[in-house]
């Protein structure tokens, strides 16, 4: 019929539909809910109990300011912290450093990925979104990171902040995801 021809028509007449692809690399320490917040992402589900070694990448295709954009997310599982890390060094095109801001111990452990990312894009002279994201936000009472902790972190770093919770709404964390998209689309 005539609505389904006309979508078909939608899809293949978007420009320059390759060039807007978006991959972002998921970093941060065990348990701070790297794979809750790619779940949520792609499905608005919290999944509770996610392999802790599964790494695995992902595709989505997103409408970002009304632009179609390919995003891929690589969900990185690191056993202790930044080792072999040019498998999502050379692959990425923006990084969320995610930490849970129940645990302190994951904080300080994104200096390290802001190092080895800002070391990265050092070595090869190109600019990468990066955004500092607080994750567990629903775990107020627990909190052992101060917001503005995590903002000075990001100032110093220069990448963006937010503070989320991979179980509460799914407005809040697909905009992270979008923001980085648009940073990417910036550059
Ligand atoms: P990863 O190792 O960084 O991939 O962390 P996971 O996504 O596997 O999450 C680690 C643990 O934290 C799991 O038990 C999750 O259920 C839990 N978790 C993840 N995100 C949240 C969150 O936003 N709030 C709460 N309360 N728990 C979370
Ligand atoms: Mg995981």
């Amino acid at each position: 019929g005539k609505s389904r021809s006309c979508s078909v028509v939608n899809l293949s007449t978007i420009p320059d539909r390759d060039l807007n692809e978006c991959n972002i690399a998921m970093l941060g320490c065990r348990g701070s809910g790297k794979s809750a917040l790619t779940v949520k992402f792609l499905t608005k589900r919290f999944i509770s109990e996610y392999d802790p070694n599964l790494e695995d990448t992902y595709t989505s295709e997103e409408i970002v300011d009304q632009q179609p954009v390919l995003l891929k997310v690589m969900d990185t599982a690191d056993q202790d912290g930044p080792v072999n890390c040019e498998r999502y060094l050379n692959w990425a095109s923006a990084f969320i450093v995610v930490y849970s801001i129940e645990n302190r111990r994951s904080f300080e452990a994104c200096r390290l990925y802001l190092d080895t990312v800002s070391i990265h894009t050092k070595g090869v002279q190109q600019e990468f979104p990066v955004i500092l994201l607080g994750n567990k936000l629903d775990m107020e009472r627990y909190r052992q990171v101060s917001k503005s902790d995590g903002l000075s972190l990001a100032s110093k770093y220069g990448c963006l902040f937010y503070e989320v919770s991979a179980c509460l709404d799914f407005d809040s964390v697909q905009r992270v995801f979008h923001e980085a998209a648009r940073e990417v689309r910036r550059e």
